[in-house]
Order: C-alpha cells, then sequence, then structure tokens
C-alpha cells in the first residue's frame, strides 16, 4: 500500500522529510536538517527512524539548509542514490551545503575549546569531505517538465517564488495500476517581488502537503524602495554609512534590485556599494544565471539597460584584503552577511561602524532571540563582539517586509489556484500558532479536510 510519512517539518519549520512509499520503492522529498531548540537539534544525530540504505531516491524543492542539510548524514547511513532537484537548486545545494559542513566543523572546534560538548573530541555533524562526497550524487531534472523516476514516481516543479531554483512538487505516485497525485508545496514565496517568478500552484492534487510558516499573520505593509531611499538619503546627507546584514542567497539579490531601481530613478546618490560576502557574490552570479527563473519583468528590463543587479558604482569584495579596505571608505553602503550577524564578515563592519552616530544598520530579515541582530532591533545600547563590548551609537532600522515566505493571504492565494478540493490537505512548516490558524481558516473558507501533520505519522496515500 502507497504510503506518506512525515519525517521533518511536521509541528515545527524546519527538517523537512518526507518518505513515499509505493511498490517496494521508497522516495525522500526533502532531506533537511533540523535547527533552532536543542530538543530539535538532537534529532539530527539520532538515528533516521527509516534506514537511509532502504531509500532509493531524494528529490529536493529548493536548496534552503532545513530542506537539504541532512542529506551528507544520509549518506552516512548509508544512502546511494541520486539527489534530484532542478539546475538552479543543485548548484545553490552545493555552496550551502559545503558551508553547512564548514559550520558544522567550526561548531566542534569551537566546542572543543570550550569543553562544553558530549563527545570528547566533539565531532561535526559531518565534515567538509563529507558534504562533498554528497554532492556527487546530485542530478538535475527539468525545471517545469515532467521528470520519470521510476515506474512508481514521476515528479514535475511549478516554480515557488521563494528562493532561486525553488519549486513546489507535483508527485505521481503508481501502484497496482491505479495513480495519485500529492502535491508538496515546498517554501511558497511572495507574489510580485523583484527578480523571481510569482508561485504557481499545481492545478490538481489528491494529496496536499501545504507549508504554513505564517500561518497566522501577514507580512506588514509600506514600500520597501520608498523606506530603503529614506534611509539611505538620509544617512548621506550626514556624510555617514548603511550596514545592511543580509542572507546571502536571496535577500543581498533583492536589495541589489531595489538599490539600481533607486539610482536610475535619481531618488538615490549613487554611493559606493560593497557586497562583502564570498557566498552572496556566487548566490548574485547564479541568481544572474539561470533564467528559467526569471520573471518576465525582470527579463525586460534585462534587455532594456542590462543587469538589474548592477548597482553603478558596485564592488565585489572576495578577499579578506578587499574586504578590509572597505575600513578606508566613509560612506558607502555594505551588505554582508550574515543576515542575523551571527557571524561571517558583517561582524568586522558592525564593530567600525557602529559607534558612529552618522551610520545606521539596516536590519532587513527576521532576527531570531539570543542573536546581535535581534539585541540590536531591541535596542542594545553596546554589542559584545571578538571579546570587547561596542557601542551602539549608529541609527537602527528595521524594515520587516522583505520575507521570503509568502503571508497568510498569499498562502490562500497560492491555495485558491488548485482546481478543486484535495482528498486531503496535511499543514506543515510552521509552528503550532501558525499551523492551527491556517487549519482553522482554511476549514472555515474552503470546507476542505484539512490537518496538522504530527512528526512520525504515516498516511496512506491510495
Ligand atoms: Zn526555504
Amino acid at each position: 500500500m502507497a504510503k506518506l510519512t512525515f519525517l521533518g517539518a511536521a509541528g515545527t519549520v524546519t527538517g523537512s522529510k518526507y518518505l513515499v512509499e509505493a511498490g517496494g520503492k521508497r522516495l525522500l522529498v526533502d532531506c533537511g536538517l533540523f535547527q533552532g531548540e536543542k530538543e530539535l537539534r538532537e534529532r539530527n544525530w539520532a538515528p533516521l527512524p527509516v534506514d537511509p540504505k532502504t531509500i532509493d531516491w531524494v528529490v529536493l524543492t529548493h536548496a534552503h539548509i532545513d530542506h537539504t542539510g541532512y542529506l551528507p548524514r544520509l549518506v552516512r547511513g548509508g544512502f546511494r542514490g541520486p539527489i534530484y532537484a532542478n539546475a538552479a537548486t543543485c548548484e545553490l545545494t552545493r555552496i550551502l551545503l559545503a558551508d553547512s559542513a564548514h559550520l558544522q566543523e567550526e561548531e566542534a572546534e569551537h566546542a572543543e575549546y570550550k569543553g562544553y560538548s558530549k563527545h570528547s573530541p566533539p565531532l561535526p555533524l559531518y565534515t567538509v569531505e563529507e558534504a562533498q562526497q554528497t554532492l556527487t550524487r546530485l542530478q538535475t531534472i527539468p525545471r517545469s517538465d515532467a521528470f520519470r523516476i521510476s515506474p512508481q514516481f514521476s515528479v514535475r516543479g511549478y516554480d515557488a517564488g521563494h528562493i532561486l531554483g525553488s519549486s513546489s512538487l507535483e508527485l505521481t505516485v503508481a501502484e497496482n495500476g491505479r495513480t495519485v497525485t500529492v502535491v508538496f508545496s515546498g517554501d511558497v514565496g511572495r507574489y510580485d517581488q523583484p527578480i523571481l517568478n510569482n508561485p504557481r500552484t499545481p492545478p490538481r492534487a489528491d494529496i496536499l502537503l501545504c507549508e504554513s510558516t505564517y500561518g497566522d499573520r501577514d507580512h506588514p505593509s509600506g514600500s520597501v524602495p520608498d523606506r530603503l531611499a529614506d534611509v539611505i538619503n538620509r544617512v548621506a546627507k550626514r556624510g555617514g554609512s548603511v550596514v545592511i546584514p543580509g542572507f546571502a542567497v536571496g535577500r543581498i539579490q533583492t536589495l541589489l534590485y531595489l538599490l539600481r531601481q533607486l539610482e536610475l530613478a535619481g531618488r538615490i546618490p549613487r554611493l559606493p556599494t560593497y557586497v562583502d560576502s564570498p557566498m552572496a557574490i556566487t548566490a548574485t552570479q547564479l541568481y544572474l544565471a539561470h533564467r528559467e527563473d526569471h520573471s518576465p519583468e525582470f527579463a525586460s528590463l534585462e534587455k532594456q539597460d542590462g543587469d538589474p543587479l548592477d548597482v553603478h558604482d558596485v564592488h565585489m569584495t572576495r578577499s579578506v584584503e578587499e574586504s578590509k579596505q572597505i575600513n578606508r571608505v566613509a560612506s558607502c553602503l555594505i551588505l554582508s552577511a550574515s543576515g542575523m550577524a551571527t557571524g561571517g564578515r558583517v561582524l568586522h563592519h558592525l564593530e567600525q561602524r557602529l559607534p558612529d552616530p552618522r551610520n545606521a544598520v539596516l536590519l532587513v530579515g527576521f532576527q531570531a532571540a539570543g542573536t546581535r541582530g535581534r539585541s540590536l532591533a531591541e535596542g542594545a545600547k553596546t554589542l559584545r563582539m571578538f571579546g570587547t563590548d561596542v557601542p551602539v551609537r549608529a541609527e537602527i532600522v528595521q524594515m520587516n517586509q522583505l520575507s521570503a515566505h509568502a503571508g497568510q493571504s498569499e498562502l490562500l492565494r497560492w491555495l485558491d489556484g488548485l482546481q478543486g478540493a484535495p482528498r486531503q490537505t496535511w499543514l506543515v512548516h510552521g509552528e503550532p500558532p501558525a499551523l492551527n490558524a491556517l487549519a482553522g481558516l482554511v476549514r472555515q473558507r474552503k470546507q476542505w479536510k484539512v490537518d496538522v501533520a504530527r512528526y512520525a505519522q504515516m498516511v496512506d496515500l491510495l
């Protein structure tokens, strides 16, 4: 009997893993790392409830680590099949997984130094070498045409508008002459955003798994270009700089697009702009190269006046030496990772620019509790970095409109795209308040049969 098991992102937003079984074969949809609370992270160390040796294939919705970051553990456990994803997702997965392994190794070294690990010596969840071995299993599938994995499974991707390559997957499962269509929303992005196509809902589903990250709320309204222009003009007038901690994949490319638009419209001065993150620079090249993901507006802009991410006085600083030289520039824009200032080169820029009241720090993403970004957002007077307390005199500006996830009304719009009600809808990838709010709304508005998926729950598909 064809079956589906929720092995992650059930009752939480991380660890996406859905096992589909039919005709004695096993396909895993996404293979994400659990992140956040300790209890969740410990699941990454525990054996997977199903033996990785018995899984035949993996298919990915997109490259984010909470959807791909468990792959090296799967391979360590004996998985030997191909990992399928579209071209852009394959390439982004290469940079994100290598970075994740690097962070795991760093974390283990740090634990050894601090002496807080259970393991002696402390071990990384996986090594850079294991990540590299895992990446050799990636195989490209079409962006939007159907791809037959086996007699039991075929898959088709639909743009999800979340990050480059992100897809909703329509999986056709066949067993004993019967078929069932299972749709995985993946992470649903935003409508009418720069660069990427709008999310596209697959036409029909018997069984639907829908993400619910923002199932209980919408993003703040207000014009992003207006706010961005206000901050930059204000800071430029007083001879200061703007430091923007941003996620290397997605957020920094959106900002480059908006900056160029504002410059072309003469709404901001053409300040030197530094993209100071090797990962963001590589991601920017991938965003430009994968035209199959570009929205029609982006494509026509490119035709009219060239690379839409090419801010006029832009510097892509890969080397540490180039990065250090930014310190000498009096008035500029600095886009650097990490997005919550938990690490990365942005720390050096914060250390340098925070003490001067002419400068501003623009927080453009979600800032989790306990991060330096959250401390800044909450008005901290000093920030601990490199063993010293750096005084915060720069202006701190928050702009929360740039989320890469659909808000509640966008999720409903995405669901409206289905022709007819699925036989069963499972809500996944959300915290309980968001899951319950969306479930209530879908029942009330659509009268669909909808439930919140539980971890390790197994359901029949046919
Ligand atoms: Zn994602």
